[in-house]
């Protein structure tokens, strides 16, 4: 069995979210998955879904794209709960340039994490140094990290490799263009790297364009055993183990 490490029920691109939860429910080859809050109502709605369906686990934040000025101290009370396993996803996006207001959110959000001694799920489009300047200048997170839907880079890689922080891979490595991600996926050790759907959004080959959902997991675990020369089964238990080792309150 699978965890899809990072995806959204709640996202605005679906528009009947109980077929998508029953999907899950029914599916015995999916575990668990983390449903990841984008802003305030998200989060919450990820945590009442939760509450409901035992597969399903929450994390809370604001993502960078979503930012208006929002309490971020309301963060407190939502994490307290035993189904919220992370702050996230928090990050910096370069399609908006709102740079400031981004860092600000993003580094007391760590904060709060650290606080609250959870593990964050970072969300960078093009901002993997930036995010890193962040963690050596201000704040590194204390708990656990994964980079989410990783954007290959080796120096990038090797910075979250010596700090222990995980690696996570979406649809993005079924692609034709893939080859760096291929790249990294092949110096990963088997200790840091989680698989995720990002769904609805990022469906892999053959299904890219339509309407991800996290049954598609299994396009990413056929690649990655590939690449990385693991039966299948093998590679769902590593993810698997190293998903409850960074997200504890799953165990
Ligand atoms: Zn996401």
């Amino acid at each position: 069995m699978t965890i899809d490490s990072h995806m959204h029920i709640n996202s605005i691109v679906l528009n009947d979210e109980n077929k998508y939860i029953d999907l899950i429910n029914n599916n015995s080859d999916i575990e668990s998955v983390i449903n990841v809050g984008l802003d305030l109502k998200s989060s919450k709605e990820s945590i009442n879904i939760a509450k409901l369906n035992s597969k399903f686990y929450s994390s809370v934040g604001i993502h960078p794209l979503y930012i208006e000025s929002q309490n971020l101290e309301i963060l407190y009370d939502l994490a307290d709960n035993p189904r919220v396993v992370a702050i996230g996803e928090i990050g910096l996006d370069n399609t908006k340039n709102n740079f400031n207001e981004q860092r600000k959110y993003l580094i007391r959000q760590i904060m709060i994490a650290n606080e609250l001694h959870l593990p964050i799920i970072i969300h960078s489009n093009n901002c993997n140094k930036q995010i890193i300047t962040i963690f050596e200048r201000y704040v590194k997170p204390k708990y656990g990290c994964v980079f989410h839907c990783f954007q290959p880079d080796i120096d990038d890689l090797k910075y979250l490799m010596n700090n222990g922080y995980y690696i996570s891979f979406a649809g993005r490595i079924t692609y034709k263009s893939a080859k760096k991600s291929i790249e990294v996926a092949k110096i990963v050790p088997d200790n840091l790297f989680l698989i995720e759907t990002d769904s609805p959004y990022l469906s892999p080959e053959p299904l890219r364009g339509e309407i991800n959902e996290t049954a598609n997991i299994k396009y990413i675990i056929s690649k990655l055993s590939e690449v990385k020369q693991k039966d299948y089964k093998e590679v769902e238990e590593i993810t698997k183990q190293n998903a409850k080792r960074l997200f504890r309150k799953m165990n």
